[in-house]
């Protein structure tokens, strides 16, 4: 029986192996291995990637957010808008300035914050709002700005999930006041280790961020601000550069996956597929369907050694980090969610022969579904 991987890690480095180890070489072989040459240059890179003056890399997509909200002064206190339905780390970013994060559920479309439910959830400490481009696709990012110009908040986005996705033409990273980005090897682009950065138009947040990820210092010894010690490695610096020349490439191989996936399962009539709206073009960091039987069919793919994964299976607000601390509300469209969510397997080295594969089991499953009482 083939087995279809969820995600295969090694593969990108088996298909750019001679550039990365070329990488490699050349940092070790500088012996210089934080903050230099590598990371100025992926920086630049990076920028003009997503469109923006400034990338800021960091340790991690935690700490790019979480860096953007202190130097924009979110504080305790404050009152950061986020969706209900997220990693944990969107939210793990506001609660570590001491500002408390407010959910707010998704379109059922489209999966990403209602942008017609914020304003409700609105107060006079509300700071911002951190829109996130969950599973690949960017958000409703007209009318979240909108919202957020008349009531005098920023717009943060969260791209951890989306790099090189396009709104209206823009990529992501280029649509709010700063954008936080994750290099996680499962991301879209991935660093083989953990990496993280900040895009923005804004040179006085950028220089913000720039000294909060080195101990709040300008030059060495000399701090201005007590900082933090978040910082992307020049090995890292290094890999990234190779592999964001794949991304454009890899993100179009997703994109194939995606339509031929939507084009053969439309008939699974159980099924709910991914709605894509016409000003959004994702990249399918992850492919999510939703199934009222998610985990006999999860388990019927499974037995057929076809891997899929749960995104995610307890919201923020359930989980036992913020249970503990306040009740937040119920929030019946993500809480549905995490009950029947299930991704299907997605990347750029998945093959055609694993696509069909996927395909034709799911749909097999379909009758399988209909035969039991
Ligand atoms: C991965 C991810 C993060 C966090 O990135 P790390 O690099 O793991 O810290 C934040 N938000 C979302 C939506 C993510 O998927």
């Amino acid at each position: 029986m083939m087995k279809v991987p969820f995600l295969d890690l090694k593969a990108p480095y088996l298909e750019l192996k001679q550039e990365l180890d070329a990488a490699y070489k050349r940092v070790m072989e500088s012996g210089w291995y934080i903050l230099g040459q590598e990371v100025e240059a992926f920086e630049t890179e990076f920028a003009a990637y997503c469109g923006v003056q400034y990338c800021v890399s960091v340790g991690n997509g935690l700490e790019a957010l979480h860096l953007i909200l202190r130097a924009m002064d979110i504080d305790q206190g404050d009152e950061v808008i986020v969706p209900a339905n997220t990693y944990i780390a969107t939210w793990l970013a506001v609660s570590h300035t001491g500002a408390i994060p407010i959910p707010v559920e998704p379109d059922e479309k489209t999966y990403n914050i209602d942008a017609e439910k914020i304003e409700a959830a609105i107060t006079v400490k509300t700071k911002a709002i951190l829109a996130v481009h969950l599973y690949g696709q960017p958000a409703n990012m007209d009318l979240i700005n909108e919202i957020a110009e008349s009531h005098n908040l920023k717009v943060i986005e969260d791209a951890a999930q989306a790099h090189g996705a396009y709104y209206k033409g823009k990529r992501v990273g280029s649509l709010g006041d700063a954008a936080g980005f994750s290099f996680y090897p499962t991301k879209n682009l991935g660093a083989l280790g953990d990496g993280g950065a900040v895009t923005t138009n804004d040179h006085q947040l950028a220089d913000k961020i720039s000294l909060l990820r080195n101990y709040g210092s300008p030059v060495k010894y000399f701090n201005e601000i007590k900082g933090f010690n978040s910082r992307l490695d020049e090995l890292q610096a290094a890999f990234l550069r190779v592999k964001l020349r794949k991304l454009d490439k890899w993100n179009e191989h997703r994109t194939n996956i995606a339509n031929q996936y939507i084009k053969a399962l439309s008939t699974f009539k159980s099924l709910t597929l991914p709605h894509v709206p016409s000003w959004a073009k994702p990249v399918w960091h992850l492919f999510v369907v939703r199934h009222p039987k998610r985990s006999e069919f999860q388990k019927y793919l499974n037995n057929l050694e076809i891997s899929t994964m749960i995104h995610y299976p307890v919201p923020p607000h359930l989980s036992d980090a913020y249970m503990r601390e306040q009740n937040y509300g119920n929030f019946p469209i993500t809480e549905k969610m995490a009950k029947d969510v299930l991704s299907l397997p997605i990347s750029p080295h998945l093959t055609e022969q694993e696509v069909i594969r996927v395909i034709e089991q799911s749909l097999a499953g379909q009758v399988l579904r209909e035969g039991e009482p």
